[in-house]
């Protein structure tokens, strides 16, 4: 069967379950023709992860050192060649940084939440940039939170700021330098393991869905979906944009 992304290969990072918003990129871009290369936390996510796909490489990349996500990009460089795209879905903050209201956040988890949940994506798209092909794309999943004061989401809002700051800037550096499009997914609240972190998350995803335009919540899915449009040939003209995939929740006041 033929793709859009037929011939590409894709790093997908941030696959931990089933339900993992990775997870839904990880199927859609396998059927639009792409091989997938995964990227796992660490032992106790690899053996999650071996449940539910024993086909597709696994590299391990703790992203909270910079010689981590290095070594891994060498490793899939001398394994597989040259890359086509990356998926970053990755987030973290601790239970007291996440459960505290925003002025009481204290900088040591302040620092670990933008440390894993934003600046992540800085030195991944550094390492993954050297061994991308021209036309590449990097993207990376992010929440309204960023702009709205959504109750609750406090730290990870601040967080998810710097990274869609940061699509922009990369976008302008490695379009110019490299050709590579660098693009974020805003993704509607979906129930995953990430958001079983935030304080009253049932509310979150009870105000989320009957926000959006039918009264049903946007799927992984439907994200992987989107997400296989960013990277493909077919996106070229789409870059340092945060595009929505929520069923309209955005438009909603
Ligand atoms: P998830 O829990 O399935 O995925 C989060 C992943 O981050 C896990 O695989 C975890 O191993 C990984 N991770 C955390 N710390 C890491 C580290 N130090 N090194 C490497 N990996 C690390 O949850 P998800 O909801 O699928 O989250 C994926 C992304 O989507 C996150 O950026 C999240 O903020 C974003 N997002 C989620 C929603 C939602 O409602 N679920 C909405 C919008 C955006």
């Amino acid at each position: 069967m033929s793709g859009i992304l037929d011939g590409k290969k894709i790093v997908v990072m941030g696959a931990a379950n089933r339900r993992s918003i990775a997870w839904g990129c990880v199927k859609a871009i396998k059927k639009q023709g792409a091989q997938v290369i995964l990227t796992y936390q660490n032992d106790r996510i690899k053996k999650m992860l071996s449940r539910i796909d024993d086909d597709d490489p696994k590299i391990e990349c703790d992203v909270a050192e910079d010689a981590n996500i290095k070594k891994a990009f060498d490793e899939i460089h001398d394994q597989f060649g040259n890359i086509d795209g990356v998926v970053h879905a990755i987030a973290y903050a601790d239970k007291k940084t996440l459960t505290s209201g925003l002025h009481s956040v204290e900088r040591k988890g302040y620092n670990l939440a933008q440390d894993i949940s934003a600046y992540s994506f800085i030195a991944v798209s550094r390492y993954a940039s050297q061994i991308m092909n021209p036309g590449g794309s990097i993207a990376t999943l992010t929440y309204m939170g960023s702009t709205r004061a959504i109750p609750n989401y406090n730290m990870m809002g601040v967080a998810k700021a710097a990274l869609e700051s940061s699509v922009r800037y990369l976008a302008a550096e490695l379009g110019k330098a490299k050709d590579i499009r660098v693009n974020a997914i805003s993704a509607g609240a979906i129930r995953t393991l990430s958001v079983t972190g935030i304080k009253h998350h049932k509310q979150l995803l009870d105000m989320s869905k009957a926000r959006t335009v039918d009264g049903k919540s946007v799927t992984i899915d439907e994200v992987g979906n989107a997400m296989s449009f960013i990277l493909s040939d077919l996106a070229s003209g789409v870059t340092g944009d945060t595009i929505f995939v929520d069923k309209g929740v955005h438009l909603i006041a």
